[in-house]
């Protein structure tokens, strides 16, 4: 029986790849360019590490974790976000006892244990930044600054920024108790995962999609209404910061995000690029994660970007397939041996150049390289050698003109488009 990837996990092909390696390319440039550095955390941490810092009661932990026992009987788990690993390794490694501030990025897999739908993966990819131990909210600001500028940068258009607040470990449980005695009234309208939140976290029923819900939550209190004066001042400042820079945004105070962990300042980028609203990307402050996770302090900021929806925004007349600069049609045996030469010769300074393996006719050769998409075809046959000579074909207008073999470096470094 022929062995097929699991459901839920994906190839990514090389006509595809391209367009991942843009992004992260993109991301490594515009992120490091305000400071950031890239960390690397393993795939796999212990079970508790993201019970308790994503929080028990959300829906990555309650049914989304991918989590197993290993041949010792620990609990393991495979990491579903990176932003608590992040946060362990900064806490492990002391990070903070060099600088307090630490602005780290992580890209790579993520894993959650989803029911398989169209869009939604197994396994998904990540683009993470965060910002630990600074909770003036200048950096609130910039982290959304550095946001919208990677994602202008990449292409996306109709970028509308949501921003809220959530309030802190001191106003928001009053907060929370307004919105469950709400809620309470409204409770046979709710779904059933909402009717299990309403006690568990009546925060996540803001962002439930159910439509029942939706007209449930419609006249709730909202959250900005109930934060204390220490986070409205933090708020405000956001505000004011992101003016200065000249960020638009708009305030959706039904936004509460889905974890547990987030703290004051939240946003999420839509895109209005196909028609209808798609949420980008969204992130905000935590600052009770560390303490949920190790004890220490440390306020913390970030975001993560859903790089699958990202690609799907990516503009389509961009070419991301990097095809080959030339293909060498040989004639003949010796004529053979110098493409081989050549090909070594032009890979070594950075030219794509391909051959035909198989030694085939100059027609079925050419329609290879018609097939390759190449820029130029260089012929050689086995008369023109003798002069030093070869053909070389520009395949788009199809122009053919004679060059020196030993001039074709200089010759193709003349005319290649390089990418
Ligand atoms: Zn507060
Ligand atoms: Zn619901």
């Amino acid at each position: 029986m022929e062995i097929k990837a699991i459901r839920g996990f994906n190839d990514i092909l090389p006509n595809e790849i391209g367009k991942w390696q843009f992004v992260e390319e993109s991301a490594r440039e515009v992120f490091e360019g305000f400071g950031f550095s890239e960390i690397r955390i393993p795939i796999i941490e212990r079970t508790e590490l993201f019970s308790r810092g994503i929080g028990e009661a959300t829906d990555i932990v309650e049914k989304e974790m991918y989590t197993f026992t290993d041949r010792s009987g620990n609990s393991l788990t495979l990491r579903p976000e990176a932003t608590a690993s992040m946060a362990r390794a900064y806490l492990e490694h002391q990070i903070y006892s060099f600088d307090p501030v630490a602005k780290l990025y992580c890209i790579g897999p993520m894993f959650r244990y989803e029911r398989p739908q169209k869009g939604r993966y197994r396994q998904f990819y990540q683009i993470d930044a965060e910002v630990f131990g600074v909770e003036n909210p200048m950096v609130d600001a910039e982290v959304i600054i550095m946001l919208i500028h990677f994602l202008k940068r990449v292409g996306l258009e109709k970028l509308e920024l949501q921003i809220n607040t959530l309030g802190c470990r001191d106003c928001r449980p009053r907060y929370r108790e307004e919105l469950r005695k709400f809620l309470a009234t409204k409770s046979f309208q709710l779904c059933e995962d909402c009717q299990r939140r309403l006690q568990t976290n009546p925060l996540r029923i803001l962002d439930c999609k159910v439509e029942s819900c939706q007209e449930a939550i419609a006249d709730a209190p909202k959250v900005i209404d109930f934060i204390d004066g220490e986070c409205q001042k933090h708020f405000d400042k956001v505000k004011a910061y992101l003016e200065m820079a000249g960020l638009s945004y708009i305030l959706n105070p039904r936004m509460v995000r889905g974890l547990d962990y987030y703290t004051r300042t939240a946003f999420e980028v839509v895109s209005y690029q196909l028609g209808s609203q798609n949420a980008v990307t969204g992130g905000g402050r935590y600052d009770n994660l560390f303490q949920e996770i190790g004890g220490l302090d440390v306020p913390g900021i970030g975001f993560a970007i859903g790089m699958e929806r990202l690609i799907s925004l990516l503009p389509k007349e961009k070419e991301f397939i990097r095809y080959p600069h030339l293909f060498i049609a040989a004639l003949g045996e010796e004529a053979y041996r110098e493409a081989y030469r050549l090909v070594n010769q032009l890979h070594l300074e950075g030219i794509r150049a391909e051959l035909d393996y198989e030694a085939k006719s100059l027609k079925s050769q050419m329609r290879r390289a018609d097939k390759l998409k190449v820029q130029y075809v260089l012929i050689l046959g086995e008369e023109e050698m003798k002069r030093g000579k070869a053909a070389l074909r520009n395949m788009t207008d199809k122009f053919q003109e004679e060059i020196l073999i030993n001039n074709l470096l200089e010759t193709l470094k003349s005319k290649i488009v390089f990418d």
